[in-house]
């Protein structure tokens, strides 16, 4: 549950629910119901008692300020038909964390020591506000601050652990394998006979870096869960093995990365299309300083032919062409005596350039003997254009690697 009037004003993205539905899965709670209330008594009132009977355990996110607004303790104890009364031993803490900070306590955080007898506190080492952990009729109402960085701690600190003891004789195990290549559609069509069943789980999504597949097992310990998701995994790479270029947390510039070190290969970078956002991924990565030695950008023959692009291939079949991406690849990997050089040119908008439409990219991957090149057709969209490009070079480069052995 998101609470709070600003997110059902389009002001605030309710990122916490979504955050914690990702950490769920891995608990085995299957979340059914996300919803967003405002900071109205009455409503949020009804709202946990529809979500009593409809839920086991409620999750949620604001309304634990101090300001009048802040209703999510209010609620609870309405829900319950309690009377909250405040914890002297909460004042003391509250005083003790504005004393440290060298104010006094203003009056209005004296409600966030509130508590009912069906509640305990959850301390939050990083905010006024403690979280609350209600019970009532076996059901659980699991309440955290708003600000990101006060409930993910307060849910690694506390609430994932005291949940995991909860639940512990069942475990789930995931896996995700994550394939570029092949249309979401085809992908679908060679695993469909795993689809369907409720464990183990397959999902299909569609993300930025490919298709992913996601295999979900629920069983009573590591090993069977483990041993549910083998079968369907084994299946998966033999029929998607050669789309297959990465696992479970691996992104584009990770799994290169990583290809990169194993092999101790280094790396240099020319993009066009792109903006900078090639070697931005690249260097989001701690380790890139190992094998990252630098990327250009370039945004007209002009800036190609300054930083070594031949002249003549640019004017022979464009800035925008396999050639040109072919001798931007080579030129970066020649000029900052790299081992491999990646280039992308393509056409970001808003119209078509020299000819050639928007959304047509080139990318080249080249160790000056062995070169991957690949045609894109993105939609006409510049953000589309500068999230996707990137990530199929990084896969590319990952493939190049792997080859060279
Ligand atoms: P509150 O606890 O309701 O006073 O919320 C405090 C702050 O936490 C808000 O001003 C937002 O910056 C942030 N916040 C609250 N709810 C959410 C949410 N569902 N998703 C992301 N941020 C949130
Ligand atoms: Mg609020």
């Amino acid at each position: 549950m998101g609470i709070g009037t600003e997110l059902l004003m389009g002001e605030l993205t309710d990122t916490n629910s979504a955050w914690i539905a990702s950490r769920l899965p891995a608990l085995g709670i299957e979340l059914q119901w996300v919803s967003i209330i405002g900071d109205d008594l009455p409503r949020l009132t009804e709202a946990f008692k529809r979500g009593m009977e409809r839920s086991d355990i409620i999750f949620t996110t604001g309304g634990l300020g101090p300001t009048q607004d802040d209703l999510t303790r209010e609620a609870i104890a309405a829900a319950f038909g309690e009377t909250p009364t405040i914890q002297q031993e909460v004042v003391d803490g509250l005083e003790r964390y504005f004393a440290a900070r060298g104010t006094p306590m203003p009056s209005h955080n004296i409600k966030q020591a509130n508590l009912i007898p069906s509640a305990k506190f959850v301390p939050n080492p990083n905010g006024t506000a403690p979280g609350w952990w209600a019970e009532r009729g076996g059901k659980i109402i699991i309440c955290m601050p708003g600000p990101p960085a006060e409930n993910r701690s307060m849910w690694e600190e506390q609430v994932e652990p005291q949940l995991a003891e909860l639940i512990e004789d069942e475990v789930t195990i995931t896996r995700n394998i994550k394939t570029m290549g092949m249309s979401e559609g085809a992908v679908d069509e060679i695993v469909s006979e795993f689809f369907g069943i409720e464990n183990p789980y397959l999902g299909i999504y569609s993300k930025a870096d490919g298709i992913h597949l996601r295999i979900i097992a629920r069983a009573k310990d590591t090993e069977t869960a483990q041993s549910m998701i083998i079968p369907v995994e084994q299946a998966i790479h033999d029929r998607l093995g050669e789309y297959v270029w990465g696992y479970d947390d691996e992104t584009p510039e990770t799994a290169a990365g990583k290809s990169l070190i194993e092999k101790g290969l280094t790396l240099a970078v020319m993009e066009m299309c792109t903006g900078g956002a090639l070697t931005n991924n690249i260097t989001n990565v701690p380790d890139s300083l190992t094998y990252f030695k630098g990327g250009t950008v370039a945004y007209d023959s002009a800036a190609l032919t300054a930083y070594g692009v031949p002249a003549d291939v640019m004017e022979k079949h464009g800035v925008v062409s396999q050639q040109t991406a072919n001798a931007m690849a080579e030129t970066a990997r020649q000029t900052l005596n790299a081992n491999i050089g990646v280039a992308v040119t393509g056409v970001p908008g808003p119209g078509e350039f020299e000819g050639k439409p928007l959304g047509l990219a080139y990318i080249s991957v080249t160790n000056g003997k062995q070169t991957r090149e690949m045609e894109m057709r993105l939609p006409p969209r510049r953000v589309t254009i500068k999230r996707r490009v990137p990530n199929q070079a990084l896969i590319e480069l990952r493939r190049l690697v792997e080859e060279i052995g």
